[in-house]
């Protein structure tokens, strides 16, 4: 993957080591993941054999300890961009005195070093052992424009995928079936793969965590689509609507209108200096308020940006306070067991006095004739 601005990852590293030296922090050491693609610009993944970049708060140059067998353009061209020096390591031998060593002070560790790491780590060095967060997750929340682009930019893929729900969604298929077509669409539009596709039909549609099943969708059924995949530069998409097959039900099309208008209170809600939580109480509230509260299980979004999923969460009570650049879902979804479901989410940016809908397709319920 590859960015724009030349200058981006040292802007990046600068703003970890300010915040890290903020917090008291002596060194960080990034493993493979979302922690280390934000940073370098590369997905170095090596599987069980240890990747970490360690980058000590004070300036001094970070070190890349990498597989000897993973020596490759990208890991170069990820050493290059943070200034790192490179320590290979050779199978049989030991990779964590070459990270410990290198450490001093209190240090943090990226959330996704996995334990088979972390604990021979903790072993090997005297201080204290922290989670590295608290510095990374606020920094990456606040997406730079040429990010917010991307955003934008996968956002109007996964749109044009809804935007031919009627190709792939019908009456007879199977939400298996249907998800194939889908799967295949996410990718004629340009993202890279299906990182998930949720096509939940009646009463499947009220587990929130339902996939794909091989249930036959009917006339009258509601169903629930959530689907995303990322760019090539690992920017993530993720739109929700809900398709009625040929009619719905009178009572639905009532909850319905609720559950839009909640969401779209959500995020008229979104501007620098609210509270994150008054995001979540802003659709909670126009539910709980029309009898459907009960209803609404979950919180009402997520962060999203390299990660599918990532800080802010949009939660009741989070007590984040939004800043322009930050970006995230609103999809607060209502779910009576047994009978139907229903989520309508958008991703949104915060902007300097509101927010930018990243997604632009119909909210409405959207009736598919077969
Ligand atoms: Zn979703
Ligand atoms: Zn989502």
């Amino acid at each position: 993957m590859s960015e724009k601005p030349s200058d981006v990852h040292a802007t990046r590293l600068d703003a970890v080591r300010d915040r890290a030296r903020a917090l008291g922090i002596d060194h960080l050491v990034i493993s493979s993941g979302e922690d280390m693609s934000y940073l370098t610009g590369e997905r170095i993944d090596s599987h069980e054999r240890l990747t970490a970049l360690v980058v000590p708060a004070d300036g001094g140059a970070p070190l890349l300890v990498v597989p000897a067998l993973e020596l490759t353009g990208p890991v170069r061209a990820a050493a290059d961009r943070v200034g790192a020096v490179l320590r290979p390591w050779s199978d049989g031998t030991e990779p964590i005195p070459l990270v410990a060593g290198a450490l001093s002070g209190r240090v943090a560790v990226s959330t996704a070093l996995p334990a088979l790491h972390l604990l021979p780590l903790q072993t090997a060095v005297d201080g204290e052992v922290l989670l590295a967060s608290d510095i990374l997750d606020p920094v990456r929340a606040v997406k730079a424009p040429h990010e917010i682009e991307q955003l934008a930019e996968a956002g109007r893929r996964i749109d044009a995928v809804h935007a031919r729900m009627g190709e792939f969604l019908r009456a007879g298929r199977t939400e298996a079936q249907v998800g194939e077509r889908i799967t295949a669409a996410i990718t004629e539009e340009g993202l890279t793969h299906a990182e998930f596709v949720i096509v939940g039909s009646g009463p499947n549609g009220a587990d929130p965590h339902h996939d794909l099943s091989d249930r036959q969708i009917g006339r009258g059924d509601i169903v629930v689509v959530d689907i995303g995949g990322p760019l090539d530069t690992g920017y993530h998409s993720d739109c929700t609507r809900t398709y009625a097959m040929g009619e719905a039900d009178p009572g639905f099309v009532e909850a319905y209108a609720v559950l839009e208008e909640a969401q779209r209170l959500a995020r008229e809600a979104v501007r620098p200096g609210v509270a994150i939580g008054e995001v979540d109480a802003a659709a909670r509230d126009h539910l709980t308020a029309a009898g459907l509260g009960e209803l609404f299980i979950h919180r009402t979004g997520h962060g999203i940006g390299l990660g599918l999923h990532e800080p802010p969460f949009v939660t009741a009570g989070a007590d984040t306070v939004l800043e322009e650049g930050m970006s995230f879902s609103v999809e607060p979804g209502i779910y009576r067991s047994g009978e139907w479901g229903a989520r309508l989410e958008d991703i949104v940016a915060v902007t300097a006095d509101g927010h930018r809908a990243l997604n632009s397709g119909e909210r409405g319920l959207r009736l598919l004739s077969e």
